[in-house]
């Protein structure tokens, strides 16, 4: 887990850096196409304000993907380079103490969910399956009504 003693935070702030097993950070993900397997990377600096804790830093998280549209494996780090934790120790959603020290493993874990992938794709305009697609697509053209030829019965008639 990853906790920051308050009592080191009173003189000045301290920077945490270091790495967290993905066992710790419990992802319940059940996802087959994102697998998180490396340890999160973390580099947080930490301070005491007037009665709150302010973290902010980086978090970094390497992920194994199989691609959404090619099924390509690849691997991809979720980054979140401008990570920032504003924690009351005060009113009504105080974070809660525990031997002076506050746990910041459930926030990072939910905001790498947040950050997830739910689409996973080895690049941004992947085109998926090429050949496959293309045909389905043709086919889909020539079986569509073409509104001309109908006008043209009309007048026909
Ligand atoms: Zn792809």
């Amino acid at each position: 887990m990853l906790k920051v003693n308050l009592r080191h935070l009173e003189e000045k702030g301290i920077r945490l850096r270091g790495e967290l097993p993905v066992a710790e950070l419990d992802l319940t993900v059940h996802d087959e196409l994102v697998l998180a397997e490396k340890p999160l990377a973390y580099d947080l600096a930490v301070e005491l304000l007037h009665d709150s804790v302010l973290v902010t830093g980086s978090l970094r998280l390497p992920l194994e993907c199989e691609c959404a549209r090619c099924l390509k494996k690849f691997t991809t780090d979720l980054t979140l380079a401008g990570w920032a934790l504003h924690l009351p120790l005060q009113g009504e959603d105080q974070v809660s103490v525990v031997n002076d020290c506050v746990d910041l493993t459930p926030f990072i874990r939910e905001d790498i969910l947040l950050d997830f992938p739910q689409h996973p794709l080895c690049k941004p305009d992947c085109g998926g399956l090429k050949v496959k697609t293309a045909r389905k697509a043709k086919a889909v053209e020539t079986l569509a009504p073409d509104p001309w030829a109908k006008l043209d019965k009309l007048k026909l008639k």
